[in-house]
């Protein structure tokens, strides 16, 4: 393989490997927020499940107040139903309870209806507790691990950095400066092999004076449509 690739190419090992962790750790704070998200939805839920039980019970709580009151007020006519003077009094009074009964028979039902629908809600309330504790547990698993992952590929990049360092100093300054160079305007990747004659990134045939000039010269060459560095690897 011509030498001066070579060179170019330690780098360019380094460089896409410093992408892929780079893009895996901007990965990290994307997945933390979507946790810390679900948690907060499934807290939310719990929370308004609970709300739901209490506003049942306290429905109920009103209604036997409400059921209560009838009943008193129902007893004091049945005590005044003794001392009336008319048969007029007494079919008022009468309409007077019948009216109570019915409203406490109506409040009574109702009750029984919010008993049950505070049951299924309580139900309900216990079973998105049960899944906040359970989907708690297994995601701050993953937040550990997207710790610890971050940290390992902090301490990676850093590394893979003082690599680089010593490449450069490794290297003859033209070709840092070509590669360099060719690195901004190419996306981070300034080199591309060819491989039957074809640039194995943009896809475009190479000259066949050119492909004959990288298999056996150290000349270097651009690939004419993406302008990267184009290198040959020796079949081994
Ligand atoms: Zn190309």
């Amino acid at each position: 393989m011509n030498p001066k690739t070579r060179e170019m190419l330690k780098l360019q090992i380094l460089d896409l490997e410093q992408m892929r962790m780079q893009q895996e750790l901007e990965q990290i704070p994307i997945r933390e927020n979507e946790i810390q998200k679900q948690l907060s939805d499934l807290q939310q839920q719990a929370d308004e499940a609970d709300v739901d039980v209490r506003d049942l019970d306290k429905q109920i709580r009103s209604l036997e107040r409400e059921v209560e009151s009838a009943r008193a007020g129902r007893d004091r006519l049945k005590d005044r139903q003794m001392d009336v003077k008319t048969n007029k009094e007494y079919q008022a009074i009468l309409a007077e309870i019948d009216f109570l009964d019915k409203e406490i028979y109506g409040k009574e039902d109702l009750i029984l209806e919010r008993m049950e629908k505070s049951q299924l809600a309580a139900q309900d309330a216990a079973r998105k507790k049960r899944t906040l504790e359970e989907e708690s547990g297994r995601l701050t698993t993953e937040m550990n691990r997207l710790a610890d992952a971050r940290k390992f590929l902090e301490n990676e990049l850093a590394h893979n950095q003082a690599k680089r360092k010593q490449i450069e100093e490794e290297i003859s300054p033209e070709l840092l400066a070509l590669y360099n160079k060719r690195a901004a305007v190419c996306g981070g990747i300034p080199m591309a092999e060819v491989r039957n004659e074809i640039c194995q990134i943009c896809h475009v045939r190479i000259r066949p004076q050119v492909y004959q000039e990288l298999r056996t010269t150290d000349i270097l060459h651009q690939c004419d449509s993406c302008k990267r560095i184009l290198y040959y690897l020796d079949e081994e």
